[in-house]
């Protein structure tokens, strides 16, 4: 130890000096899904070290990540322990302790974007009030505790009436639609009952879901990705088009309502804002999420900076990138389950096989261990130089999935 000392001193006033690579901050994800796996993916070009923190020791990032914590991003005593090994603190989901994080920042380390951030977006309620009074335009909505405030809620925004959890929703786990009066009841039990923290929208008749994902750097400075369409398949994201067939009017308002959504929260990093496009030409806000996104997913491939490089430049203070897309048309499908176990990954590896000898197209295969239905598995990404061209490649592609279809 004698001897290690002093050269230790030395080595960190060499480091002090000389900067090896584009940064020598470790990023600290929580959480190591498939969103964390392509950003230890990006991260890699530029040698970029990212450490991530996920329960599960064989996660999607795990064999990409610099630095892999086996324990929970919910866990106050483990998130702390994780904080002291990085230089910032970001995540791939929201769903993570956010009074550890306030703690944390408050000790001066390092969250990008912020807790306040995080505290808003994880409980939906709390965010539908926050851009409600930022004048962001949102479905109407309501907090239900018990049978009378539903009921009267129905009475209000009339039916279908969309009932949500405040907290932990994903992928449509935690939405549920009562078509009339008499689906109350069986709608708010199958969300856990009020004590859960339930809230209701009114239904938004929309023409169409869309997306933007928008970038903040640490100077503050804004950038926004083309708006892209969203077609969602039992309330999952099934396939994303790149960039939205929509008029230029509406693809401006859907940009100002982003970046005014994200003006309105603190930090560094990209967002995905989500929203619906009305019949009038309307823009209502959904959700908004603090992280990459799978509506961004086509960026690798479609964009000169994909939204994982973003984000890390973003985080970590480089400049940011040029979101603007590269190549005409894009067109990103999801491989969801189909079956449970053997079979499911059966569908899914013949699948990826046919989409191999597509042209313009790209594989990405998460690695989960487990093969559940409607899981998020993987994902194809075809580009090409026309919308239509990149529809036909992709409506081939599931014409001989399924013959029925055709
Ligand atoms: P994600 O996986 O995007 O986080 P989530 O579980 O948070 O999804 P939402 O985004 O709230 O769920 O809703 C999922 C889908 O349900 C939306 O993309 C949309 O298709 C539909 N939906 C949500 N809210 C409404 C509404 N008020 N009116 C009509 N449809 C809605
Ligand atoms: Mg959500
Ligand atoms: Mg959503």
């Amino acid at each position: 130890a004698s001897i290690d000392a002093p050269n230790s001193s030395i080595q960190s006033e060499n480091r002090a000096l000389v900067v090896q690579g584009v940064s020598e901050k470790i990023v600290g994800v929580l959480g190591g899904g498939q969103l964390g796996r392509m950003l230890c993916q990006a991260a890699s070009e530029m040698a970029i070290k990212v450490a991530i923190l996920d329960p599960s020791e064989n996660c999607p990032a795990s064999s990409f990540s610099h630095y892999h914590m086996v324990g929970s991003f919910d866990d106050s005593t483990t998130v702390e322990e994780f904080a002291k090994r990085c230089g910032v603190l970001t995540m791939e989901i929201e769903h993570v302790d956010v009074a550890t994080l306030d703690k944390l920042e408050q000790q001066g380390v390092d969250c990008q974007p912020k807790a306040s951030t995080i505290r808003i977006i994880q409980d939906k309620y709390l965010q539908k009030l926050h851009f409600s009074r930022h004048g962001i335009p949102l479905p109407e909505f309501m907090e239900i505790d018990n049978d009378e405030s539903a009921r009267s809620a129905g009475k209000l925004f009339g039916y279908p009436l969309m009932i949500k959890s405040k907290r932990l929703a994903y992928d449509g786990r935690g939405n549920a639609v009562a078509k009339c009066e008499e689906d109350l009841t069986s709608a708010v039990s199958a969300l856990g009952g009020y004590e859960r923290g339930l809230y209701v929208e009114k239904w938004a008749p929309f023409i169409k879901e869309l997306a933007v994902i928008v970038a903040r750097g640490r100077d503050n400075s804004v950038l926004c990705y083309p708006v892209v369409e969203t077609i969602h398949k039992e309330n999952i994201c099934h396939i994303v088009k790149a960039p939205a067939a929509v008029p230029w009017k509406v693809r401006k308002l859907a940009t100002d309502v982003a970046h005014k959504a994200v003006s309105s929260l603190e930090g560094a990093g990209v967002f995905a804002v989500e929203l619906f496009l009305t019949e009038a030409g309307e823009i209502l806000l959904n959700e908004v999420a603090p992280r990459p996104h799978n509506s961004g997913h086509h960026t690798i491939e479609s964009c000169y900076t994909s939204q994982y490089e973003q984000h890390l430049r973003a985080v970590i203070g480089l400049p940011l990138g040029d979101p603007s897309m590269k190549t005409p048309a894009a067109i990103m499908y999801n491989i969801l389950g189909e079956d449970e176990g053997e079979p499911g990954f059966r569908i899914a590896h013949e699948l990826m096989t046919r989409a191999l000898a597509l042209p313009g197209a790209s594989v990405h295969w998460y690695d989960k261990s487990a093969m559940k239905r409607q899981r998020k598995m993987g994902h194809i990404t075809i580009v090409g130089s026309s919308m239509g061209i990149v529809e036909g490649h992709l409506k081939s592609l599931l014409k001989e999935d399924n013959p029925d279809d055709a």
